[in-house]
């Protein structure tokens, strides 16, 4: 019997590894107490890469630091075979077409881990495919910003065949909670996208013998930048008759925010056939805005544009951009049931850890580089073809990077 929310009256496993980064930066103590989600990026991390943890080390650890209580310890599940289909710099190490290999070297022996029955009374949260299933709706042939390689992903089947996998053979372990990424709201808020979106999350959690009582939920906003609640403008709002949903920043997308989006979203997946049971996640690790930049009331009421412009905490250029964004901030603090159908509020992106490397780093992972987290780079069709607001000097994606966790908190909402 599985728990409603996993997090409720549960502690959540501190990655020593992370936390010790983070505690080792000036000011990190602060929050390297924070739990983060731990990425199972590649078919070595299961045992540990380059001498550092592997799966069960961080089981281990979590049962160390659960004593008598209840603890949920966080997993993301990322190694699809053509991973990262619409970028570049999180590229795996399998290619189009290697599902069995996913199946056979990377979910088969983490299921067999995970079903120890000396970790039976762990809360285990697997975070499922980030950016996967998203991408095969908006970045496929008819429209305008497909990418080849996401066309031969969704052609192959390759994405669905893999999350429904995982789903069945994670969601068969009695103490294993499946959340689904469902992009965020600056990506799958629009009509076009919306509907369509829940539709695939179906069809991957009913593949391969999967149903859709294998998802206890979905996690949204992961590793990415979009704020929690924009408090100074709301998608039903005028300015002098003329609906915010015309402005650029908006452009026509039906939301503003991800607790609007994802308690939204929520409502969709269970009129489709999800369980009414099922919860969110956010992921709140970098999207707190805060910082002096933070607007303290309303923009102006001259236009739709200088309204939203004035009034947002999302100070990004576009909402399309990704990397490594200039200005960002620490979110709200990990918590659990902070909201109507909301699970919790997650770090599942370990702040401090880079989205990709501003120029090409040579690289053994299969980091690609790519040019959204470039700061000089002027954009494509996927984020309106603005800059691409990425900090500079950034290392590869994974990798500690110190000054954009030093504006992470400095910039944190709530401020530390
Ligand atoms: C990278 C992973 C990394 C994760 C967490 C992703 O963008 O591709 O290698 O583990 O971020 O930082």
């Amino acid at each position: 019997q599985k728990a409603d929310n996993p997090y409720a009256g549960a502690k959540v496993y501190v990655n020593p590894e992370w936390s010790a980064n983070a505690a080792a930066e000036p000011g990190g103590s602060r929050i390297s107490n924070q739990p983060t989600g731990v990425w199972l990026d590649r078919t070595a991390a299961i045992n540990g890469v380059n001498g550092g943890m592997g799966l069960r080390a961080h089981l281990d650890e979590a049962l160390r630091q659960k004593g008598s209580g209840e603890l949920v310890v966080q997993f993301v599940i990322y190694n699809l075979p053509g991973r990262d289909c619409a970028a570049l710099a999180s590229n795996g190490e399998l290619g189009p077409t290697e599902i069995d290999r996913y199946k056979t070297e990377y979910i088969d022996p983490i299921a067999a881990i995970l079903s120890d029955p000396k970790y039976a009374g762990l809360r285990i949260v697997t975070t499922v495919e980030i950016d996967s299933l998203p991408n095969l709706v908006t970045n496929v042939a008819g429209r305008p910003t497909e990418t080849a390689n996401c066309n031969v992903m969704k052609e192959n089947g390759n994405y669905i065949k893999g999350v429904g996998y995982a789903l069945n053979k994670l969601g068969a372990i009695p103490n294993v909670y499946n959340y689904v990424d469902a992009g965020h709201h600056g990506w799958l808020g629009w009509d076009s996208n919306f509907g369509p979106s829940a539709e695939l999350f179906k069809t991957a959690a009913t593949a391969e013998g999967s149903t859709v009582a294998n998802v206890h939920g979905f996690i949204v906003n992961t590793a990415n930048y979009s704020a929690l609640k924009e408090d100074h403008f709301k998608v039903t709002d005028s300015v002098n008759g003329t609906s915010v949903r015309t402005s650029k920043w908006i452009d026509w997308n039906q939301y503003v925010d991800e607790l609007s989006y994802a308690q939204a979203m929520r409502d969709k997946l269970v009129s489709i056939g999800f369980d009414s049971k099922i919860g969110m996640l956010i992921d709140t690790s970098r999207n707190g805005w805060g910082g002096t930049a933070r607007p303290t009331g309303p923009g102006a009421l001259t236009s739709v544009d200088t309204y939203v412009n004035g009034g947002r905490f999302d100070r990004r250029i576009n909402p399309g951009n990704w990397c490594n964004q200039s200005g960002a901030g620490l979110g709200e603090r990990p918590q659990a049931a902070p909201a109507a159908g909301i699970d919790a509020y997650v770090w599942m992106k370990p702040p401090g850890e880079s989205d990709g490397a501003s120029k090409e780093i040579p690289n053994d992972e299969g980091k690609g580089f790519d040019r959204m987290c470039d700061p000089t780079y002027t954009g494509n069709v996927r984020n309106g073809n603005s800059m691409s607001g990425a900090l500079p000097d950034a290392p590869l994606a994974g990798k500690w990077f110190s000054a954009q966790f030093q504006e992470l908190m400095r910039n944190a909402h709530p401020a530390l």
